[in-house]
């Protein structure tokens, strides 16, 4: 335990009506049970764009990296310095979703129940012109400090860049989570993926980690499919924009598996109206996943779920901090996982509105903020 202070810190902050600007906050000493983390870096991700109309002002971001600055009673068991990836699915491991081995849906976390309480920090906040702030994901990672409760954080292997591992905190867990968790797709599988960003390349790699046989591209952009195939997409269908061309990509995915559909669908796209998409490219008995965050409106065909087809929206990939953490970083670290192609581009935190802009057009797989150097401060 250390007798830490307040700080300031510069972050970037949501006004809850489209727009950011980067400015002071103060936060506060760890309390009893919680960490302050100085930030390394911190990947966007399309949420981080959604987060500019959640009720502001609000600390962004909430894939991040850094080094513990200073820690709060009971907390002995992550000293001052260590390395960590911060997660934003923070499980209580007291509820029935936590007792159950689902910490992803705890029922704290995401607020189920108010008699249950929240998991948020209790003692410290971070504030803004005096006035307490909330932060994106209980985390608002894009600031160079921040304070979480101890459960928040999981120690990283000093080989792993930082500026690398952060992505591990959102977009790599959520594709490569998907697979392995919750689609349990098993070696010889064959498994198609709509859209090859982040999250669609992350998919990618998590079906290779788990040996399936043929790992089907789908996206619009030729350069996506080529990029696909360097993250180990064994084949590729190009696909148009309206409801025609879709039916070709479906036929053109059941063409390569004997006419039976894949074992395994992922949607990665966000696009709302391709949501329930992946059940068209499912076989009979297959399992249809939309793990890109799409959450408006979509059409359903209740004939696309015949023949016990089933649709999973995995929440995190099923994240269990304590055991898939240490292993997307094993991963990470042996090749399986090839973070430094996904991180396109580095900026500053000054560099954000050129950040966000490439964000939307879709410049980068992963573009990461960094907000310094993994040394301590002098
Ligand atoms: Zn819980
Ligand atoms: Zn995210």
């Amino acid at each position: 335990m250390t007798t830490a202070q307040a700080l300031h810190a510069r972050a970037a902050l949501s006004d809850g009506q489209g727009r950011f600007s980067i400015d002071t906050v103060e936060v506060d000493a760890p309390g009893p049970g919680e960490v302050r983390v100085r930030l390394v870096a911190s990947g966007l991700c399309h949420t981080d764009h959604q987060s500019l109309t959640w009720p502001g002002p609000l600390v962004m971001g909430h894939e991040g990296a850094g080094v513990i600055e200073s820690v709060g009673q009971g907390v002995s068991h992550l000293p001052v310095g260590t390395r960590v990836l911060l997660n934003w699915a923070i499980p209580c491991g007291r509820c029935p979703r936590c007792v159950a081995g689902q910490g992803a849906l705890c029922e704290r976390t995401q607020g189920v129940d108010p008699a249950l309480g929240s998991s948020d920090v209790a003692h410290g906040s971070t504030r803004w012109r005096g006035q307490p702030i909330g932060r994106a994901f209980r985390l608002g990672t894009l600031s160079e400090f921040t304070l979480v409760r101890a459960e928040a954080v999981t120690p990283m292997p000093a080989a792993l860049p930082l500026h690398q591992a952060c992505i591990l905190g959102c977009g790599v867990m959520t594709g490569v989570g998907s697979v392995i968790n919750s689609a349990q797709v098993q070696a010889h599988d064959s498994v198609a993926v709509l859209g090859c960003g982040g999250v669609g390349l992350s998919v990618i790699q998590g079906a290779r980690i788990a040996g399936a046989g043929r790992i089907i591209a789908v996206d619009r952009r030729a350069d996506s499919l080529a990029r696909a195939q360097a993250f180990g997409a064994t084949d590729v269908v190009q696909v148009g924009d309206d409801d025609a061309d879709l039916q070709r990509a479906v036929d053109e995915v059941r063409q390569l598996t004997g006419g039976r559909g894949v074992d395994h669908a992922f949607e990665a796209t966000g696009v709302d109206r391709l949501a329930f998409a992946p059940l068209r490219f499912v076989r009979h008995g297959g399992t249809a996943l939309q793990v890109s965050g799409a959450h408006g409106q979509a059409q359903i065909n209740v004939l696309d779920f015949w023949w016990d087809k089933r649709y999973l929206v995995p929440l995190y990939g099923g994240c269990q901090p304590e055991r898939d953490f240490p292993r997307l970083a094993r991963w990470a670290l042996d090749g399986r996982i090839n973070l430094q192609a996904m991180v396109t581009r580095r900026y500053t935190l000054d560099e954000l509105p050129q950040a966000m802009a490439d964000l939307l057009s879709g410049r980068n797989i992963k573009g990461v903020i960094e907000f310094g150097s993994e040394a301590p401060h002098p």
